[in-house]
């Protein structure tokens, strides 16, 4: 823009130089040439003011103009012609193949497990994955400072939330909701699956994130013998075959007595094989009658009521359903592996 007002013209010409260096540009708007153009105008006489005072509007609003370039993107493309014929058989852009997808192998076998326990009578709940100490440890009768906290190596955020290692972290809750049941003379009866970490050393047979469902069943005169016909039962209906099942003594904090629980190698049916190492057996979950203690915690009289807990990996009974030698393939978002299951 040209100016007749040399006293404009050159105040243009400085804050031109000026605003290429201006780091946050909208400054130049405050800069000192224009504020002084300004404060001229106050002081001419009226009929010098107009001429000079459009002037000085003028610089202003190209002022603005340059800052409202400024904002623009600089790099121009070039317009896309939405009537241009599709070519199919154009190399470029390179797509990925279209397929379809496949449900994940732990999900899909979650999901028949699930439904075996619901055709059993086991209302299915779902884990959470950010829990507190006290569903983590204290509901389940770890006292503080008790050593069997240390068996399990947590993760914890920066404000003390754990992410929890086992699903049994949602029993407290569970007894809770499900209390009512009891005075309704109804038992408790209850399957929660649920993603469970631990800080472990990573190998084919460790993972930091797995799969676990829990189980968990209340009522009046409830013994261990209730607790190995479910899984016996559970387990016939799953492998569809018959099986063996045994207990050998066990300690959690949270059931009392408390076992491992093995079932006869539904592949070689006892034969001995590599998935069972050549013993016939295959030892399979945690399980034990629920602590007094916890049920009390849940507000439900252990004097009345009795019940058992069970909980076990998920990832292990795919890996040997399917011959899967490696956990780590699981989290590994591996295609190839992936696709075995599609
Ligand atoms: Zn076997």
């Amino acid at each position: 823009m040209r100016y007749d007002n040399e006293q404009v013209r050159a105040a243009a010409e400085q804050l031109r130089g000026k605003f290429e260096s201006l780091e946050e540009k909208q400054a130049i708007r405050r800069a000192p040439e224009l504020t002084a153009l300004y404060e001229q105008i106050k002081t001419m006489s009226p009929e010098k003011r107009a001429s000079f005072g459009k002037e000085v509007n003028a610089l202003k609003d190209e002022v603005e103009g340059w800052i409202k370039d400024h904002n623009l993107p600089t790099l121009k493309r070039p317009a896309i012609d939405v009537t241009a014929p599709l070519d199919f058989n154009s190399s470029k852009p390179e797509l990925l193949p279209t397929e379809l997808g496949s449900r994940h192998p732990l999900m899909s076998e979650l999901e028949k497990i699930i439904d075996i326990f619901v055709r059993m009578g086991f209302a299915a709940v779902e884990s959470r994955q950010l829990d507190d100490d006290y569903h983590m440890f204290t509901s389940l009768n770890f006292a503080q400072d008790h050593p069997a906290r240390d068996d399990y190596d947590t993760f914890l955020t920066h404000e003390g939330l754990i992410a929890p290692a086992h699903t049994s972290t949602m029993q407290n809750r569970v007894l809770k909701q499900y209390k009512s049941n009891l005075q309704a003379g109804r038992a408790i009866s209850a399957v929660i699956a649920g993603r469970v970490f631990r800080n472990e050393d990573l190998d084919a047979r460790h993972e930091h994130t797995f799969y676990q469902l829990e189980g968990l069943y209340v009522g009046k005169d409830i013994n261990a013998g209730n607790l190995m016909a479910t899984l016996k039962i559970f387990l016939e209906e799953y492998y569809g075959q018959a099986l063996e099942v045994k207990t050998q003594p066990f300690y959690f904090p949270f059931t009392e007595p408390s076992f491992e629980f093995a079932l006869s190698c539904p592949f070689c049916k006892k034969k001995g094989c590599n998935i069972c190492s050549y013993s016939g057996w295959i030892e399979l979950l945690g399980c034990g009658m629920i602590h007094p203690n916890v049920l009390k915690e849940a507000g439900i009289d252990p004097a009345v009521y009795t019940g058992f807990a069970w909980g076990g990996g998920i990832d292990r009974l795919v890996m040997m359903k399917n011959g899967i030698e490696d956990v780590r393939n699981f989290h590994s978002g591996n295609l190839n592996f992936l696709r075995q299951f599609s």
